[in-house]
């Protein structure tokens, strides 16, 4: 890949710091913008009043941050708006549109260019002999889905994807197809992003979610926000914050190597007094800013601390819960003390100082929240790190009471509803008995595949048939030459979408492209206007009822295209597919039966703002084989470069939400008109005799020996670490290597990638 391909001639790209507050005008005007361009001024008003209302209204397509308490009114963000009205555009994606570009064409068109050709409006079907997409008919499309499926010699080689938007009742009828047609293989995107979240808190205290919700928020005297870049993946956390630090002066403490805005200050736009007085709110009380990898390090420097000060004030340490809760404490502590601090400063790039800082902030606090995102998750060892984020809430007993606890941040809408409701590739056994018992068939015992381990299978041809739920796997996988000839190498690929991408151009032998109604649309069925489900990063699930007419009156719902492709696959299934279609109720009383914690479903999920998922350990009653929280005395591992090598992490820009691009700006990092950018250290870039804006090549090195390489992209310098560099996904997916992923997570590690980095003239 060259970065020439989307680059504006040098003038027309810049990059200068941004110094004003998260949100505030910025975000408004931001807003105005984007309904503007999109010409959902009417439309995008009436979503702001509607959207992430409890009952009535429709669930953003955006991140998973729960909805607000206080029955805010506009319970919304910039990003969310953006999210909304792309797919609430009136531009159209139609037959017209695929009879005038083949498939080639669109293939060189940058993915902001194929998203922003509106919502697609029919089923198509690719013609190899013309390179063009076609109408096709649904019932066609269900029986040649079905042909496919039957006629492969085992149920496993076929692969069934997800993206975490996909609703609570989709995502059961979607694994409760996969598992009746005899396979596991449910890879989805959390594959890449929160496996380590679940398998690190499983091991430490029985569940493999975070335990605090909203209102702890709003009560923790201290918060921890690790790898995540707020203002952008997760705006409406700023409330929270600012919220916090107004009304009893909560301390923030912000750990990433980059400063993003939220760690500075925010005005919240529903504050109109703040917005009419430019009053911003700090949202930060310390920075630490580590090198990439350096999380874990600064985790045990904490717990180092804490202990260190046991000595002299006992209240440092909760000692009634550890000896009531927890087990391994002194294999922990003696952990700890081998750990130097010599090596804690070289591993986080920190000096010991200012980890104590955060540690004095952090044992100050009688109640705190540690909360990650991918910035810790999609590293190697993301389940060493987490499992010592976890280690240090024991160690003060912050879980399991108001205002404290373990808060993995998911960054999509409902990512955290598809594992509850099954989309897992390795469900346990207790799980798949009950859901067996309820739905009366036999799901294969054999695990799955995940992400990575698809790729590979369709690589070699051991899985012919892929089924993607939404997302853009082409563009959101690692190894993107790889996931490429690994479609390719498929007889059917099928993408369900509301809008044409880069997983459509890089198709099967035969493919279809299945248009869904968006989160926005009526959902009209047999039993009337439907409302789905999802389950947010703090376990509220709750209902989403869209409010506008269909972009198309051929779009199908998530259900009835699960249970069209069902029935056309299994014809003598015993399964009411087409009753669950007509009515989504009768698929929550059959989530009742077969799912924990889903009991009365129909009547709780009605209740204002839903329910919370019970959770063992919020009670203090810990699912591990030992029944206690389990510390973990992993050893600190060195993940520094070797010379003149650095380590790079992927992201996403402001103008972004996962693969789908806005624009090439990137406000609150100061870019305009450019994405093929790497953001480097001023020191690193002088040693490499860069300047500003200089065009570079990237290689990266995979630990098979192998390369992989981008050319003509720009160095721009930036406040980040030495020896660590940024730049976006999806355009150095390419960077990061298949086989690179993480031992303890199986996660691609999208956010640890070993380059070196050439300046050209
Ligand atoms: S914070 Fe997340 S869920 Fe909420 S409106 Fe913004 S993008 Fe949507």
């Amino acid at each position: 890949m060259t970065g020439s391909e989307n680059e504006k001639t040098p003038q027309k790209f810049s990059q200068k710091d941004y110094h004003h507050p998260a949100a505030a005008w910025g975000a408004a005007f931001s807003v105005g913008r984007v309904l503007v361009e999109q010409g959902a001024i009417v439309d995008g008003v009436r979503a702001i009043f509607k959207m992430n209302h409890e009952n009535s209204g429709f669930d953003c397509p955006g991140c998973a941050w729960p909805d607000d308490r206080k029955g805010l009114r506009m319970d919304i963000c910039e990003n969310g708006i953006k999210h909304v009205t792309w797919e609430m555009t009136k531009k159209r994606t139609d037959r017209e549109f695929f009879s005038r570009h083949t498939v080639t064409e669109l293939l060189g068109w940058s993915d902001f260019e194929l998203e922003n050709q509106g919502r697609l409006t029919e089923p198509m079907v690719y013609n190899a002999t013309t390179d063009h997409y076609e109408p096709i008919a649904w019932s066609a499309a269900f029986e040649l889905i079905g042909r496919h499926l039957r006629s492969l010699s085992s149920p496993n080689r076929a692969s069934f994807y997800t993206s975490g938007r996909l609703s609570n009742e989709a995502t059961f009828l979607y694994q409760l197809f996969a598992r009746e047609y005899g396979t596991n293989n449910l890879p989805d995107c959390s594959n890449m992003c929160h496996e380590a979240s679940g398998r690190a808190l499983a091991a430490s205290i029985g569940t493999g979610k975070g335990t605090v919700d909203l209102v702890d928020w709003q009560t923790a005297d201290a918060i921890f926000v690790m790898g995540v870049n707020a203002a952008t993946n997760t705006p409406r956390m700023l409330s929270a914050l600012a919220d916090g630090v107004k009304e009893h002066n909560l301390k923030i403490v912000h750990i990433n190597p980059l400063i993003e805005v939220a760690a500075t200050t925010a005005i919240t736009p529903h504050e109109i007094l703040d917005m009419v007085t430019f009053r911003a709110t700090p949202t930060s009380s310390l920075n630490l800013q580590p090198r990439i990898g350096g999380d874990m390090a600064i985790m045990r420097g904490i717990a180092k601390y804490l202990f260190e000060k046991f000595e002299t004030d006992k209240s440092s340490l909760n000692m009634d819960f550890i000896e009531k809760y927890t087990s391994g404490f002194e294999e922990y502590r003696a952990a700890c003390d081998a750990t130097s601090w010599e090596e804690i400063e070289r591993q986080s790039a920190l000096s010991a100082d200012q980890i104590k800082a955060a540690g004095e902030i952090y044992r100050q606090a009688p109640a705190a929240i540690i909360s990650w995102c991918l910035g810790v998750s999609q590293q190697e060892y993301g389940v060493d790190t987490i499992r010592e984020i976890v280690n240090v809430l024991l160690l003060r007993g912050n879980i399991g009471r108001p205002g404290a606890g373990p808060c993995p941040i998911r960054g999509h809408s409902n990512v955290q509803g598809n594992r509850t409701c099954g989309i897992h590739h390795a469900p346990p056994e207790s799980w798949l008995s009950k859901m067996d018992a309820a739905c009366g068939i036999k799901s294969p015992r054999q695990h799955g595949l995940d992400t990575v381990r698809t790729i590979e299978a369709m690589h070699s041809g051991e899985v012919e048939v892929f089924f993607g739920m939404g997302g853009n796997f082409a563009s959101a996988t690692p190894d993107r030459d790889r996931t490429f000839e690994a479609l390719r190498n498929c007889k059917l690929t099928v993408h369900v979408s509301t809008k044409l991408n880069r997983s459509h151009v890089v198709h099967g032998k035969e493919a279809l492209i299945l248009p869904c109604l968006g989160r926005t649309e009526i959902d009209q069925q047999a039993a009337g206007p439907q409302a789905v489900s999802v389950e947010d990063s703090m376990s509220m699930v709750h209902l989403s009822v869209g409010m506008n007419e269909p972009a198309s009156p051929h779009l199908l719902s998530e259900l009835a295209i699960i249970a069209g492709m069902a029935r056309s696959t299994l014809p003598q299934s015993p399964t009411p597919w087409e009753q669950y279609t007509g009515n989504y109720d009768l698929v929550r009383d059959k989530m009742a039966e077969a799912l924990s914690g889903f009991e009365n479903f129909n009547e709780r999920v009605r209740k204002p703002l839903g329910f919370r998922l019970s959770q063992a350990a919020r009670e203090l009653d810990f699912e591990t084989p030992s029944k206690r929280a389990n510390f973990s005395t992993a050893t600190l591992p060195d993940t520094l470069p070797p010379p003149g090598k650095l380590i790079m992490s992927t992201m996403r820009s402001h103008d972004q939400f996962n693969t789908t691009v806005y624009s090439d700006n990137d406000r609150y990092r100061g870019v305009k008109g450019l994405r093929t950018l790497l953001l480097m250290n001023e020191a690193d870039m002088k040693e490499r005799g860069l300047e500003q804006f200089d065009l570079i090549d990237i290689t990266s090195f995979a630990k098979d020996g192998s390369t992989r390489s981008v050319k003509d992209f720009r160095a721009v310098k930036y406040n980040i670490p030495r020896g660590c560099a940024s730049g976006y996904m999806p355009e150095l997916n390419v960077l990061c290597p298949i086989g690179d992923f993480s031992a303890q997570s199986d996660q691609p590690m999208m956010k640890q990638v070993l380059i070196e980095v050439i300046g050209h003239k």
